[in-house]
C-alpha cells in the first residue's frame, strides 16, 4: 500500500511539475524585440521602447525553452538590425513561427492615459486609420531610403499566400492567451484585439509572422505595469501558451 502512495505521488508529481507534454524539439522559434541601437522605439527620453521589448523577448526566450522549443532572437542586446536582416534570420533558421515584439505609443499628449491595451497584428493592407498610424511609426526607422512604390510591390508580395491565414490564426491565438494570462491578475487590462497591418517588419518572413504591441507605454498606469517583471512574465507566458495552441492545431489541420 505504501508502495502504492509513493507510486501516486511520483506521478502526480510528474504530472504537476508542469514540464513539457509535446515534444517541440523540431520547433524552431525566432523573437524579434524591435528596434535597438540609434533607434529607440517609442519614448527616448526615460523608458524606452527598444529596452521594454528586450526585456520581454529575454523571458519569452526562457519560457519557450522550458517547453522544449528551440529559440533564436534577433537580438540580444541593444544594437540596429535593419528589416531584411530580422526576417532573413527567421527564414535561414527555417523557422516555425516569427514573432516580432513592440510596445505601442500615441502622439496626442491630452489623450495619454486614455489611450491603452494589448494589440496583435498580422501582415495584411487595411483601410482602418489607426492601424495605419501604428504601422506608419513602427515602419519609419526600417524603411528609411525605400520609396513609396517599393513599399506596395514588397507587400504585394506577400499578400496572396497561406501565411496570411495561418498568421491570422497565430494572431488570435496568441492574443487571446496574453489576455487570459494577464487578466487573472490584472483584470482591467484592455484587450485592442487582432488587427491586420501593413507591418515591414512582417513582410520578408517566409512563415507564420505575427506583430505584438504589448501595451501603451504612453499611458502611465499601463507604463508603469510593463517595466515590472511579473507583467512581463504573464505576457511572456500568454504568448508561449498562444503558440503552442496554434502549432497543436496546425498539425492536427495537417493530419499528424
Ligand atoms: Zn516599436
Amino acid at each position: 500500500m505504501t508502495k502504492l502512495i509513493v507510486g501516486f505521488s511520483a506521478l502526480f508529481l510528474l504530472v504537476g511539475c508542469g514540464g513539457p507534454s509535446v515534444d517541440r524539439s523540431d520547433s524552431l522559434v525566432v523573437i524579434d524585440a524591435g528596434h535597438g541601437g540609434h533607434d529607440c522605439g517609442a519614448l527616448c527620453d526615460s523608458r524606452k521602447e527598444k529596452d521594454l521589448v528586450l526585456q520581454i523577448t529575454k523571458k519569452l526566450k526562457r519560457e519557450f525553452k522550458s517547453e522544449g522549443y528551440k529559440v533564436y532572437l534577433t537580438r540580444n542586446r541593444d544594437r540596429f538590425l535593419t528589416l531584411g536582416q530580422r526576417t532573413r534570420i527567421a527564414d535561414r533558421k527555417d523557422a516555425k513561427v516569427f514573432i516580432s515584439i513592440h510596445a505601442n505609443a500615441i502622439g496626442d499628449t491630452s489623450r495619454f492615459d486614455e489611450v491603452e491595451g494589448v494589440e496583435t497584428y498580422f501582415l495584411q493592407k487595411t483601410r482602418d486609420e489607426k492601424s495605419q498610424r501604428i504601422a506608419a511609426r513602427e515602419n519609419a526607422s526600417v524603411l528609411k531610403g525605400t520609396d513609396k512604390l517599393s513599399q506596395e510591390v514588397i507587400i504585394d508580395s506577400v499578400l496572396n499566400g497561406p501565411k496570411i491565414i495561418q498568421s491570422h490564426k497565430l494572431a488570435i491565438d496568441v492574443q487571446q492567451n496574453i489576455m487570459k494570462h494577464l487578466k487573472s491578475e490584472y483584470d482591467d487590462v484592455k484587450d485592442g484585439g487582432v488587427r491586420p497591418a501593413p507591418f515591414y517588419v512582417l513582410v520578408g518572413a517566409s512563415r507564420p509572422s505575427i506583430l505584438v504591441e504589448v501595451g501603451y507605454i504612453t499611458n502611465s498606469k499601463e507604463r508603469k505595469r510593463l517595466f515590472t517583471s511579473d507583467y512581463q512574465e504573464e505576457i511572456a507566458e500568454g504568448i508561449v501558451e498562444g503558440v503552442n495552441r496554434y502549432l497543436d492545431n496546425r498539425k492536427r489541420e495537417i493530419g499528424f
